[in-house]
């Protein structure tokens, strides 16, 4: 399989060497990638640099749990959008499979 192509099968997949990982796992993993990369994480939040934005980034590096509190207009809903962008782009699952199965440990008959 070539890089960056997409296994077809729980084979293909096993071979990859694709672990499932849970969220605050991927989180971080795509949160490291990109402060190696020196991409700015958190675009078009203004004026936290250096308070909330490193806060946040020092939390997800820890795997902790967040809760934003903040007045009105202090960009809370902004944060939690951009978050999004910290997950991959795509996750196996079993295809026709209405529930989106984990391959590796479906739940349903299908
Ligand atoms: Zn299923």
């Amino acid at each position: 399989m070539a890089k960056g192509e997409r296994a077809r099968t729980v084979g293909e997949l096993r071979r990859s060497g694709y672990k499932v990982i849970n969220v605050k796992e991927e989180l971080r993993k795509n949160l490291v990638a990109k402060l190696q990369r020196g991409e700015q994480v958190f675009p078009g939040i203004i004026g936290f640099d250096d308070t909330v934005i490193p806060q946040v980034e020092n939390a997800i590096l820890a795997g902790h749990d967040l809760m934003l509190l903040g007045e009105r207009g202090q960009a809370k809903s902004r944060l939690i959008r951009r978050l999004v962008d910290l997950l991959d782009d795509a996750i196996p699952v079993i295809a026709g499979c209405d529930i989106n199965d984990d391959p590796y440990d479906p739940v349903c008959r299908r």
